[in-house]
């Protein structure tokens, strides 16, 4: 594996307009992502940093006045725009390693709870070090905290997610999350092809969210573009050719129907409200 290489950056803006459904803004306080999830979709961002696709995992640029960034565009905001959902983040891990020293979520968190933020500010993160800011989260008005969860088994998470806190520990810190009162969601994208065919394997994930105190779930089915597929591929060479084939497999309408029925079910089983009440396939909305 590769060293990860660490700079610090001035961002022009920070708060974003968002395209993604039910989400306004987004803010993300790095560019680049070292937990360096082989399905990453985010890849493409590395055109701002000049870093090729292939490289996505191995830097991370830190926006050093982010936080002076987002009082500023904070305060310039309407009181009608303050009502958006913001989300942190969609192409970067707000609570990657860097944020242990640079605490820069933490910092915009804290601008956010000051300023009483009215609107919902949405957590996506598959890192631990989130529990630090449970006295933040705590007083915002409406916090929407989730944690992405693709597996139970943690060999699985280890080679697909590949610097992130195993399964296992992020079903920890769902549970460290409901127990602070927040009610935790968790994000289960990609749905990993050997579902469909394993469905006991989504039951047990279903189970343990369920057991965490997860209430609802996002799901996505697995995004193959191009652009991912330059990572995913070697990452795939690596395995058996069952795994390769099942890969092959998820691109097709029938597989996706599969496992929606397989999904369908097993959420009546857990009790589990699904967001969108779909799972969402991606390559129906872009190219
Ligand atoms: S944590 Fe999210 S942004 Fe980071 S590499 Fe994984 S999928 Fe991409």
């Amino acid at each position: 594996m590769k060293k990860i290489r660490l700079a610090e950056m001035e961002a022009k803006t920070l708060i974003q307009k968002s395209n993604i459904p039910s989400i306004d803004y987004v803010i993300n306080p790095y560019t680049g992502c070292m937990l360096a999830c082989a399905y990453c979709y985010a890849s493409f961002m590395g055109r701002l940093v000049a870093e090729p696709v292939k490289e996505w995992g191995n830097y991370v640029y830190v926006k050093k006045n982010a936080i002076a960034l987002a009082e500023k565009e904070l305060n310039k905001m309407s009181e009608s725009k303050r009502q958006g959902t913001i989300l942190i983040s969609s192409v970067t891990d707000p609570y990657q390693h860097p944020e242990k020293k640079y605490q820069i979520t933490r910092g915009i968190l804290k601008l956010l709870a000051d300023m009483q933020y009215p609107g919902t500010i949405k957590i996506l993160t598959k890192s631990s070090l989130v529990t630090r800011d449970i006295d933040l989260l705590t007083t915002l008005p409406k916090p929407d905290v989730g944690m992405t969860v693709t597996t139970t088994e943690d060999e699985i998470s280890r080679w697909l997610e590949v610097r992130a806190p195993a399964a296992s520990q992020r079903l920890e810190t769902l549970e460290e999350l409901s127990l602070a009162g927040i009610k935790p969601f968790a994000f289960v994208g990609p749905l990993l092809p050997h579902f469909a065919t394993s469905p006991e394997k989504l039951d047990k994930l279903f189970g343990r969210l369920a057991d965490a105190g997860v209430q609802e779930v996002y799901m996505e089915h697995i995004n193959l573009k191009r652009y991912i597929c330059e990572r995913m591929t070697p990452v795939l060479s690596t395995k058996s050719a069952a795994v390769q084939q099942a890969y092959v497999k998820a691109r097709t309408q029938e597989h996706r129907d599969r496992l929606d029925e397989i999904v369908g079910q097993l959420l009546i089983k857990h009790g589990l409200k699904l967001r969108f009440e779909e799972v969402v396939y991606h390559d129906k909305f872009k190219k």
